[in-house]
């Protein structure tokens, strides 16, 4: 068993994913990527303990014998289960009755919550910061406090530190240094999905391609990845060799939807080892063309939205129009000027002022189709109207002229991408985004610090990177016209 440090930072990295927690001690630092989830954790968590602390916190140990409320920057050691070395740094410390070395007060750990629940990893490096601290202290600590939300929204919530937690905690600490110290990385984690959060998916990434892991195939999450290293598939080739009758009959034990998934499982892994798209058939000929709106249409809008889901605030609407070029035919990327419009949404201005801008542009072109990339931006579009009030029949010309590229492809199409996300699909078109790198959590983290901080520039990235979404949107509608008759 390896008798390095075992750190908080690596506790969590191993309860996310044993493969993170070896590669953060192992692993070539500089096939890090940087990631925007984690900065944006961190500013919830700044706000939120500025709710609970509105004074500046003191730092390290002469603040905690001084008795200050909020205490940062204190480094936490002591050993653990069969002699390990342990260390943490917990974020905030505030101040509780009690008696400890530092006089007639004590301490306990606070932890700024992402996500709705508290997790097993916000409990076991809660756990390990109670002990260090307990130690340190010389005063037991038998609770943490964890917040989450700022303002009038702050929510508390206290968690117990003793009894089955440190339990556990004995029981992971063992098992975290002896993962450590195998000599190569355990594998990919099964449900990839948590890996999009991830500074090491790069280098992952390139693993899961390279060993035709079954995470690759588009639809295998998790689970159905289970059942089928269960009958003996472990990867993309051996899914594309696989009897799709047999491969249903085997997976109906798992019921229905199972059995009935078989067949497009196994297309999929087909058209991915192969590398060529797939045309599906149409249940019937009249169906054969998968954008039948376009052809009388003078032009399209394009929409993209970009949201704050914690806030469940649309911020921003962005709209590009592309009308028809004189000849009749449609522009491709850098044929014609793309004029973007941004709609910024601002909370306290009000929806009602929000939905008479938006009707304002959908008026203008009136009969031009609404394309949109997913589901999203039609349900929150119609949502809206309903709210403030459109009656039926503008609701219904509103729907009629919402067009999901998305669900088109879907339907037209088998694509050989491990993702019919609008960056797998349109970066195998060819659509290059210009600001490489940024994801929807860079962009929202940029909007968090422009309302906090303001600045031009921040908004024109934002803005940069949604008229980017919507041009990606026109290269896959683009795509699915040039593919000919029918599209
Ligand atoms: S990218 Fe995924 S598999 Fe790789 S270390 Fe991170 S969570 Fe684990």
């Amino acid at each position: 068993m390896a008798q390095e440090v075992l750190t908080d930072r690596l506790l969590r990295s191993w309860l996310r994913c044993k493969r993170r927690a070896w590669l953060d001690r192992h692993g070539d630092a500089s096939q890090r990527l940087w990631t925007a989830h984690r900065a944006l954790a961190l500013s919830d968590q700044l706000a939120a303990f500025q709710t609970l602390l509105p004074e500046k916190p003191g730092r390290g140990e002469p603040a905690c014998a001084a008795g200050a409320p909020g205490v940062v920057g204190l480094r936490l050691a002591g050993s653990g289960p069969a002699g390990l070395t342990l260390q943490a740094h917990p974020p905030l410390l505030e101040r509780v009755a009690g008696i400890s070395v530092w006089g007639d007060h004590a301490y306990r750990p606070v932890l700024g919550r992402q996500g709705r629940n508290l997790t097993r990893e916000h409990r076991l490096v809660l756990a390990l910061w109670g002990r260090l601290l307990a130690e340190r202290q010389g005063a037991p600590v038998p609770e943490a406090l964890v917040v989450a939300g700022s303002g009038r929204g702050l929510q508390r919530e206290r968690l117990k530190l003793t009894g089955g937690l440190q339990a556990q905690l004995e029981e992971a600490l063992p098992r975290l240094a002896t993962d450590l110290g195998r000599p190569q990385p355990p594998p990919l984690v099964a449900d990839r999905k948590k890996c999009v959060l991830c500074s090491w998916r790069g280098l992952c990434d390139r693993e899961a391609a390279r060993e035709g892991h079954l995470s690759e195939v588009s639809g295998i999450g998790g689970k159905r990845r289970e059942m089928l290293l269960d009958l003996g598939i472990t990867s993309l080739e051996q899914l594309a060799a696989a009897d799709p009758r047999q491969l249903a009959e085997a997976l109906a034990v798992h019921g229905e939807q199972h059995r009935d998934s078989a067949a497009a499982l196994v297309a999929q892994a087909r058209v991915q080892a192969a590398g060529r798209p797939e045309r599906l058939q149409p249940e019937t000929p009249a169906a054969a063309n998968p954008l039948p709106e376009l052809a009388q249409a003078p032009g399209v809008l394009l929409l993209d939205i970009e949201s704050d889901p914690d806030a469940r605030d649309d911020f921003l609407h962005g709209f590009v129009a592309v009308p028809r070029l004189g000849d009749g035919t449609w522009p491709r990327l850098g044929d014609a000027p793309w004029r973007y419009q941004p709609l910024l949404a601002l909370q306290h201005h009000g929806e009602a002022r929000l939905w008479r801008r938006l009707s304002r542009v959908l008026a203008r072109y009136p009969d031009w189709p609404l394309l949109h990339y997913g589901e999203t931006e039609s349900i929150a579009l119609v949502r809206l109207a309903q709210r403030q009030g459109a009656d039926a029949q503008e609701i219904a010309r509103l729907r009629s002229r919402l067009l999901d590229v998305h669900a088109r492809l879907r339907r037209h199409w088998r694509l050989p991408v491990n993702s019919y996300g609008l960056k797998a699909v349109a970066s195998w078109i060819g659509f290059r985004w210009s600001q490489p790198g940024v994801d929807g959590a860079r962009c929202l983290l940029w909007w968090r610090q422009w309302r906090r901080d303001g600045g031009r520039a921040r908004l024109q990235r934002i803005f940069t990177y949604n008229r980017d979404d919507n041009l990606a949107t026109w290269t896959v509608a683009r795509w699915l016209l040039d593919q000919g008759p029918g599209g």
